[in-house]
């Protein structure tokens, strides 16, 4: 029995997870419950994955009241995901945040995801002011932190690198998540290779400025599948092609910024050849290159009620007239009036 009873809920709903974290009155986070939706055949469809959050909430929920032997009265507030994300799926969160704050009469407090994302990995590494290389299913992006604003710098022009990689799967057969499934095939195929070109097979690459943008490189891979090349050897190469691509914009970030840390976040970063690659880059600019462990990178209420906790401490609550969600929500829409 934990025998804190002040306890932060955070619910995160965007996409295709479902999760109840929380913190305690010091803000010290516990591994979140999650339930992700894994469709038969094609991707994911948001009102399905709006409907599976449904029926799998009560259960969830009451799984890790279970776990933390609390009661609900040990809640003191209910954070959730706001946006940005899939909208039935984001209503679902903040229709049971709602429920779950009017009920114990506890303050509720909508926060931006890309942002909580941010906070864990700061949090859970040590990073005082870093950079940060955020690769999920639907978000890419490099951010830095500058008066008071997590700023984009740099980021998806068409698809999320995630999507890509769950995408090129999917085409193979491969069903969601497609990503941990491409690292290994890599990793396997790397393993058959007495020399290996690190570049492996020629695909267009994805930099535009301080920009990205991965359609193409997707669809190349594909084509060189059609034209009967080997699936691990196209994994490598598609691996290495969009992670040099991330890894070469978080740098420039760096160099422009003067900042001296990297920090991955979102699932992609779950990635340890990801990871390597922006390690060897921080250790050539004499930075340090930081990723939180995996179930913090991937989507998790432990990061949303994390956040919570922070902007209840800075006294920001969300009325019930506030608390619509937003789809379009950006990272630098929200103040950070903590300290970075
Ligand atoms: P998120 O949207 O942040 O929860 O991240 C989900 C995305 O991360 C999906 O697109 C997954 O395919 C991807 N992902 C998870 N683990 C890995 C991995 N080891 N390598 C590459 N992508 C991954
Ligand atoms: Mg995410």
């Amino acid at each position: 029995m934990i025998a804190m009873s002040l306890w932060t809920l955070g619910i995160e709903s965007t996409a295709h997870t479902l999760s109840f974290g929380l913190v305690d009155s010091n803000g010290t986070p516990y591994p979140a419950f999650s339930d992700t939706v894994r469709p038969d055949k094609g991707g994911i469809h948001p009102r399905e994955a709006a409907d599976h959050h449904k029926d799998i909430a009560n259960s969830l929920f009451t799984s890790l009241l279970e776990k933390y032997e609390l009661s609900p009265h040990d809640i003191s507030a209910v954070s959730y995901s706001q946006g940005p994300g899939l909208g039935p799926c984001l209503r679902v969160g903040a229709a049971i945040a709602r429920g779950i704050s009017s009920r114990l009469d506890v303050p509720l407090i909508g926060v931006n995801h890309c942002v909580a994302h941010i906070e864990i990995g700061r949090q859970q590494c040590g990073c005082s002011d870093p950079v940060l290389l955020y690769v999920s299913g639907g978000n890419t992006q490099v951010i830095a932190h500058h008066e008071g604003r997590y700023r984009v710098l740099g980021e998806t022009l068409d698809i999320g690198i995630g999507n890509m990689l769950d995408k090129f799967a999917r085409a193979q057969g491969i069903p969601f998540p497609g990503g941990p499934v491409i690292e290994k095939l890599a990793a396997e195929w790397l393993e058959t290779q007495h020399n290996p070109s690190l570049e492996g097979l020629e695909l267009p690459f994805a930099v535009r400025g301080m920009d990205l943008a991965f359609s193409g490189v997707m669809t190349a891979a594909q084509r060189l599948i059609d034209n009967g090349a080997d699936l691990g050897s196209v994994c490598w190469s598609l691996q290495e092609h969009a992670f040099a691509a991330c890894v070469e914009i978080a740098e420039r970030a760096l160099s422009h910024t003067g900042k001296k840390e990297l920090l991955l976040g979102g699932g992609v970063a779950c990635n340890t050849r990801l990871r390597t690659m922006c390690e060897q880059m921080a250790e050539e600019r004499e930075s340090t290159s930081h990723a939180p462990p995996r179930m913090y990178c991937i989507d998790n209420g432990t990061m949303i009620a994390l956040l919570g906790f922070i902007e209840l401490q800075e006294g920001r609550t969300t009325s019930y007239p506030e608390s619509g969600i937003d789809q379009y929500l950006r990272t630098d829409q929200t103040q950070v009036t903590w300290a970075v």
